[in-house]
Order: structure tokens, then sequence, then C-alpha cells
């Protein structure tokens, strides 16, 4: 995967790099935990503007001393957003004009052949405007007038900063698609499986698992590679007789662990059992991608069951994972099993989904303001903000006064909100609920 675009903020102390970066990103928690190469001493805030996300780089840690100590720290964090960053904010003040550090940083700064933005703070007026042509005899540029506490200027300065990142790189598609086919004993996934395997596009070959005695079979459809996890034992089974192996909860758990996407099969004849109930919460615990494969399409009487009876069954006995996408297949005569692949593929895309942050306030918002959080014990549940802090599965952090007051009926509505925003289809959501704490 490729890293985030980042931004670095330097400059002296005092000159409103806090304010600025508060600007940037919000009050929003600095948001760490999928990024690679993470340092302590620094602080990696997520945001996005104009669709594209990106990390600020905030270098902190100066203590002023000395002027030669305040001088050597301001240039260590220069040289740290000249390793990392992606584009590099400068920021000096403009009340006080030009000073000798300034100049000192400038001219470490200009031997980076990154985009360098300079921006003169504290104008907190237009007609103060003119105070920044000062600023051009640090050689780096045009100088940008901005207030960070009026949030003058702060637009188009983010413009900049977006223009100056590289291109967006077109993710690749995902090396390969980890499948686990579960459900209970004689639902048909061994039939399941053996019918994708002996599809003729197909190259099968077994590929060691990671646990002992778990074989992953590895096939190829339309030049993508898709691994079904765990499938020796799954295969082995059809030879055994029949009812001798009991379907392990265990081996069913090690199995969705290691894949992107469950496809839980059900005997649709049989209907949903709690047994399946019991493996579809699995599925949802692990907030891994999910599909409901409903088999032995070929010998339901149809009659009594169309597919959308049927569907109207499932969402009730499946409500937990109502979300996920129903295929009507038989192993037995192959009829629709592409369609297991297809949705296997939607579903796992749906999971590693991201939302930026402008749009997904938009929905939050109108959602409280619709239907506002019911009080508790005379107090009022209120949601500052949101923001998407992981994928698979996405996850959404509510940043809000008190997460306590939070109901799982309102829990639910919110989650329900955002699926009629965004889809999400094939995929399990969470929603996290924090404490609001305002930096700076
Ligand atoms: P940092 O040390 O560079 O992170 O600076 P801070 O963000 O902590 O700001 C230092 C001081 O400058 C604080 O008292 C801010 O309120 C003030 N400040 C920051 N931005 C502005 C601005 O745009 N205009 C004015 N007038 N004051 C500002
Ligand atoms: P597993 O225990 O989940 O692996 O189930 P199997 O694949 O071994 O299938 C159990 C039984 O159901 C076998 O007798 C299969 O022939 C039968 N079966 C599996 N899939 C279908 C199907 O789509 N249609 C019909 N009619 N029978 C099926």
């Amino acid at each position: 995967m490729n890293p985030l675009p980042t931004v670095a903020v330097v400059g002296r102390p005092n000159v409103g790099k806090s304010t600025f970066i508060n600007r940037m990103v919000g009050a929003r928690e600095a948001i760490v935990h999928d990024m690679p190469g993470v340092t302590r001493d620094r602080l990696y805030m997520r945001t996005d503007w104009n669709g594209r996300d990106f990390v600020v780089v905030d270098t902190g840690g100066i203590v002023p001393g000395t002027d030669e100590e305040l001088l050597q720290s301001v240039e260590q964090q220069a040289r740290v957003a000249i390793e990392e960053a992606d584009v590099i904010v400068f920021i000096v003040d403009g009340e006080a004009g030009v000073t000798p550090v300034d100049e000192d940083v400038a001219n470490l700064l200009r031997t980076t052949k990154k985009p360098l933005i300079l921006a003169v703070n504290k104008l907190d007026n237009v007609t103060e405007d003119p105070k920044a042509s000062e600023f051009w005899s640090l050689g780096l540029g045009e100088p940008r007038p901005i207030s960070s506490m009026h949030g003058l200027g702060i637009g188009d300065l983010l413009d900049e900063i977006v223009g100056g990142f590289p291109p967006p790189s077109e993710e690749p598609p995902p090396e390969e698609l980890r499948i686990a086919i579960v459900g209970k004993p004689n639902a048909g996934k061994s039939s399941l499986t053996n019918a994708l395997l002996g599809h003729e596009r197909m190259i099968v070959s077994p590929v060691a698992g990671t646990t002992r005695d778990a074989v992953d079979t590895r096939l190829e459809v339309n030049g993508k590679v898709y691994v079904l996890v765990d499938t020796a034992g799954i295969r082995k089974k059809a030879r055994v007789d029949f009812g001798v192996e009991q379907f392990s909860v265990v081996r069913a758990l090690k199995a969705v662990d290691r894949a992107d996407v469950v496809v839980l099969v059900i005997d649709g004849v049989e209907g949903v059992t709690e047994q399946d109930q019991r493996i579809a919460a699995i599925a949802e615990d692990s907030g891994k991608a999910l599909v409901v494969a409903v088999n032995k399409w070929d010998i339901v009487p149809k009659d009594t069951h169309t597919m959308a009876s049927y569907r109207k069954i499932l969402e009730e006995e499946l409500r937990h994972v109502k979300w996920a996408e129903v295929v009507f297949i038989s192993a037995k005569t192959g009829q629709r099993i592409d369609q297991v692949l297809e949705a296997a593929e939607r579903a796992a895309e749906e999971n590693s989904r991201r939302i930026t942050t402008g749009v997904l306030n938009e929905v939050i918002s109108e959602a409280t303001t619709m239907n506002p959080p019911p009080a508790s014990h005379g107090k009022r549940l209120r949601i500052y903000y949101a923001s998407q802090a992981v994928t698979n599965p996405p996850t959404f952090l509510m940043f809000c006064n008190e997460p306590k007051l939070v109901s799982d009926h309102y829990k639910r509505y919110l989650e329900n909100k955002i699926r009629e925003a965004f889809g999400f289809s094939g995929t399990p959501l969470r929603l996290v609920f924090r404490p609001r704490r305002d930096r700076g």
C-alpha cells in the first residue's frame, strides 16, 4: 500500500504552528495505528482536503532555551521535514517580521527540492497582507499571508499544499483475495469448493497455509487470483464418511481469521439454523467481509420460495448480518457459482473502503439534526464530528461529549444512516465513540 502524502509544518515557537495545524485537522486526535514508520516524538494527524487524504506531521518537541539551542531544535525540525514530508510549510510570524532564526532555517530549507510553502501568519486583517512581502528576502518564493487564528488564507494554502502532492497512484488491485468457505456440515462447502476448482478456466495449485494442518488452494479466474483458505480440510471431508467430521468452530475461526472474505454456505432446503447464526456472528465479530451463499437452489421448491421471499426470511433470521450480499447457487449444477467470487470481490472492496471526513460529517450532522440523540439522566449526547480511522472493517470514530450516553438504538440508527449514504454492502462497520479532547 502506498503511504499517504505528508505535510510537515516547520517554524519557530510561537509563530502559530499549533494554531495552524488545528485549523487544518480540526480537533481530531492523532490517528496513527494504521500507518507504518510512526515515530514517537512526532504527532501524525490524518485529514483531507478536496478529496485528498493526507497526513500532517507535527514535529513538535521544541523546548525554547538559549538562542543557540532554539536554532538547533528548529533546524532539526526542518531536517525531519525535508526527510519525511512531501510538502513543507514554513510558518513565520508576520507581526514579528524576519528574525535571524528564520533566515537560518530558510537557508536549510532552500536545499530541498520538495514543494515548500512560506506562510506568513498573524496577518489578521486583509489590510495587513502587504506585511508579508518583507519575507521575500528569505528567498523561498512568494510569502502567503494567513491568519491561523481567524482562518484567513487557509483554504488557498491547503489548495497549494494538496497541489504539491505526488499524483494519486492508481491503487494496484489487491494481489489475491483470500476466501474462507464456512458453514455447517452438509451445507455444501466441499461441493462448492470443488465446483469452483473444477471450473475449466481455473489454474489450481495447493499452497501451504500458516497453520500446520491447513492447506490453502490458489486459483485464478480471469487473471484474478483467489486463495481458498483451508481447503484441504474441506476437500478431504468429502471422502470420509458422512457426518464423521463434525464442523469445528475452532477451525472455522482460524480460517476466518486468515481470510479477507467469508462465504457462509447455507443449506437452502433446510433454511437458516442456529449453527448458521453462530457462524454469521463469527464473521461479524471478525470484521471480515461476508457473502451468504444459499446452496442447493436446484432442489429448493420454487413454488414456496422465490428468491425475494427467501431474502426476506434471511433478513430476519440473519439480521445481524443483513448487510451481507446473498447469492442463490447450486454447487451441484454449478448454477451462479461465479457470483460467489464476484460478490466476494465486491464485499472485500467495501470492507477496505474509505470515506472522506467532509462527506462523512455532512451525513452525521444531517442524521443528528433529523433525529437528535435522546437525553438520559438529564444529559444529551452531542456528537461533534466523525472521522473514519481505519478500514477492514471501516471504523468510524465519533467524537462526542460523553460516550456513555450512546444507546445501542442510536448507534444502530447512525450505522443505518452511514449505510444509506455510502452503501458498505457486504462489510460490517464499527462505530467507536470517544470523548473529544481539545488540542492546543
Ligand atoms: P507554535 O508555538 O508555533 O505552535 O504557536 P501557537 O500556535 O501555540 O501560537 C502561539 C501564539 O500565537 C498563541 O498565543 C496564538 O494564539 C497566537 N496566534 C497563532 N496564530 C495567530 C494568528 O493568526 N493571529 C494572531 N494574532 N495570533 C496568533
Ligand atoms: P459440506 O459438509 O458442507 O462440505 O457439504 P458437501 O459438499 O459434502 O455436501 C453435502 C451433501 O449435499 C452432498 O450429498 C452433496 O452432494 C449435496 N449437495 C451439495 N451441494 C448441492 C447442491 O447445490 N444441490 C444439491 N441438490 N445437492 C447438493
